[in-house]
């Protein structure tokens, strides 16, 4: 693979053995797909540790086709695949996993929507499911929801259309209240397993997590609720980042320094302030991109998705 100017991020998903995870066949990066992007990107460009990213942030040092590769959302199979390639190349990661899943026992309404979307292989059949509750739950929601579509059509995505307007009605543009009644209605017509089922097959654990820390892969904040901080009050991003802080403060009781990566890649200006009065180092978006030139305190960095290196 071709050198890449400044610094690289890659951000990760799920990463698993035949793209399943039990019987649930998930949108997902292959092992072998992994392990080989990674010797690819090695050839002529470093992947660094968050130790030596740390370092040259701090020094100002100019960053020259360095990779570092993160992990969203805190999944099982970081520890259980990646971390165990990871550590054939002596490399270190940086983790994000959420807070909600430990305090409820559930998984992230994100992770309930993958189930859904991999059992029902029919897209229309969900598609019809979501207006008819809308028609119940918010009419006036529902009238708009020509101009929503139209909306959602012109995201850029890997998803196919009927997978795209699933997720961006469920993700983005419904109110979070009413994508939640329905993310669980369907989850239960669909799934009909406890969701408390696959709370622990699906995240990592706080051993796992301590542990990652120790051998010196960065965790960081992932917000408490994997909210999208641009649809927050500021009071809000306050609290659900100092709150993340704390939850993690309490796992992983060294821990001094600290870096976030915004759920669905989301910010605006409050974010900003609230990370900075929270005294974070480094802060990942989903904008795609090398970064060239860094601040000291870098709180908008773009990041690459590991489907742009296949
Ligand atoms: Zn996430």
């Amino acid at each position: 693979m071709k050198s890449y100017p400044g610094l690289n991020i890659v951000m990760y998903h799920y990463i698993l053995k035949n793209n399943k995870f039990y019987n649930y066949k998930l949108n997902s990066l292959n092992v072998d797909t992994f392990y080989n992007q990674i010797k690819k990107i090695s050839k002529n460009n470093k992947i660094i540790t968050p130790e030596e990213f740390r370092f040259k942030l701090n020094k100002k040092y100019k960053f020259k086709n360095e990779f570092i590769l993160t992990f969203d959302d805190g999944y099982k199979c970081h520890y259980k695949i990646v971390k165990k390639i990871l550590d054939i190349y002596k490399m270190k990661g940086f983790f994000y996993p959420t807070c909600f899943p430990y305090v409820n026992k559930n998984l992230l309404d994100i992770n309930k929507i993958h189930l859904i979307l991999s059992k029902e292989k029919n897209k229309k059949k969900i598609i019809n499911f979501i207006y008819s509750q809308l028609k119940n739950k918010n009419f006036k929601i529902y009238k708009r929801i020509n101009k929503t579509i139209t909306k959602i059509n012109k995201i850029k995505s890997y998803d196919d259309i009927e997978t795209k307007i699933i997720k961006g009605l469920l993700q983005t543009f419904l109110p979070h209240k009413i994508s939640s009644e329905i993310t669980n209605i369907l989850f239960k017509k669909i799934i009909k397993m406890p969701e408390d089922y696959f709370f622990k097959k699906f995240y990592l654990n706080f051993r796992e997590i301590i542990n990652l820390d120790k051998e010196k892969h960065e965790i960081g904040l992932h917000g408490f609720n994997h909210n999208r901080y641009q649809y927050l009050t500021s009071e809000n991003q306050n609290i659900d980042i100092r709150k993340s802080k704390k939850f993690w403060k309490l796992i992983l009781k060294n821990k001094s320094k600290w870096s976030i990566c915004y759920p669905f890649g989301s910010y605006n200006n409050t974010t900003l302030k609230c990370v900075n009065k929270n005294k974070i180092d480094f802060a990942l978006t989903t904008e795609k991109g090398s970064n060239i030139s860094l601040n000291k305190k870098p709180l908008t960095l773009k990041r690459w998705d590991a489907n742009d290196f296949l």
